[in-house]
């Protein structure tokens, strides 16, 4: 590679359509953290989801630690040691993966082809599901947005859960007659159940509306709860997606099923395929969380991968953006091969007005 000239980056604050909840957590924007890198006269971009305070961490110590580097593992590592005694998980871990997303981009443009080329491919097309049915929605809202989903062709959607549980078994149910008897059904709780309460809720959500998949039936944290629901529940259970450092990935495999990852908050790409091949090891699945973008090159080359989270806000945003945004057909993402690198290019005009650093 050529060594790093310059770094810029900049941050984008984007308020949501309509009020946005889960079990655990209530928002109103969102914001997308981008680094640009300069060699050559190729311009590599990465972004993460995350605070505006990454862009501190981004300029000083990080920038400092890849100018003049020439290849990823060694950028990488730089990066690694800058956050020593900061914190490297966390805020940390997604500062590094903006910028280590960017040196995969930058690295797939200098070769000249797609980033799912660079990595290689075990498949053409990345299968994905759509996810949102937030806490905050109508019933209606609710029915819409997943109806909406699959009469698209995506076959599998996912909805929040968790916000008050005794309704949670209605709006389920309203889901499933929704969206018909074929299409999966997931559930998201955010960790915001105990583990019986989860137990029991997810005996409800399978009979009564075949639920296939439960997402943080509690805490990320309670490892020994995540155990007993994955043990003795009757849909696959999954977890990962605050994970910063491979040992988090390790910690998890044993009380998960489906592995989750998100390459913004994992360490960027490098950390992605670490995580992927730790699941692998254990003969799991791996499902990626959020950035559809950077998770369609991943989806189309790594083997154990399971699906792509079709994420309502993350596509809204994602689609103003980014000029070569590739939208699902037939339930898959395709990337495409004539677009070098992520395949985008930033709509500069389009972003400015929600410029925030
Ligand atoms: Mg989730």
């Amino acid at each position: 590679m050529i060594p790093i000239e310059k770094l810029e980056v900049s941050a984008y604050t984007v308020p949501t359509d309509l009020p946005e909840s889960d079990g655990t957590l209530e928002w109103e924007s969102t914001t997308m953290v981008v680094v640009e890198l300069y060699a050559g006269g190729h311009v590599g971009v990465g972004y993460s989801y995350t605070s505006p305070a990454a862009v501190a961490l981004i300029r000083d110590p990080l920038a400092g630690a890849v100018l003049g580097k020439e290849d990823i593992p060694a950028a990488f590592a730089a990066m690694s040691v800058a956050l020593r005694n900061i914190g490297r998980p966390g805020l940390g871990s997604m500062a590094l993966s903006a910028i280590d997303v960017a040196l995969w981009d930058l690295k797939a443009k200098q070769l000249g082809g797609s980033l799912a080329e660079l990595l290689g491919r075990a498949r053409e097309a990345v299968p994905v599901y759509g996810s949102g049915g937030f806490t905050s929605y109508t019933l209606l809202q609710l029915e819409s947005e997943l109806a909406g989903w699959v009469g698209l062709g995506i076959p599998r959607v996912q909805m929040k859960v968790g916000r008050e549980p005794p309704s949670d078994p209605l709006r389920v149910r309203r889901a499933r007659t929704a969206i018909g008897p074929v299409a999966e059904l997931m559930v998201d709780a955010n960790g915001a159940y105990t583990p019986k309460q989860a137990l029991r809720l997810a005996a409800t959500f399978h009979d009564e509306s075949a639920v296939s998949w439960f997402e943080e039936p509690v805490s990320h944290e309670d490892h020994a709860g995540l155990l007993t629901v994955r043990n003795r529940a009757p849909m696959e259970v999954a977890a990962g997606e605050y994970g910063s450092e491979l040992r988090d990935f390790r910690t998890l495999l044993p009380v998960i099923d489906v592995l989750q990852a998100d390459v913004t908050r994992c360490q960027g790409i490098t950390g992605f395929l670490g995580a992927a091949t730790l699941a692998l090891a254990e003969q799991k699945a791996i499902s990626s969380h959020c950035a559809p973008t950077i998770h369609m090159h991943l989806g189309a080359s790594v083997r154990n991968f399971r699906h792509l989270e079709w994420f309502h806000d993350h596509v809204r945003i994602e689609r103003l953006f980014f000029d070569g945004f590739v939208e699902p057909a037939e339930g898959v993402l395709t990337p495409a091969p004539d677009r070098p690198g992520l395949g985008i290019e930033l709509k500069r005009a389009d972003m400015e007005p929600f410029r925030v650093a």
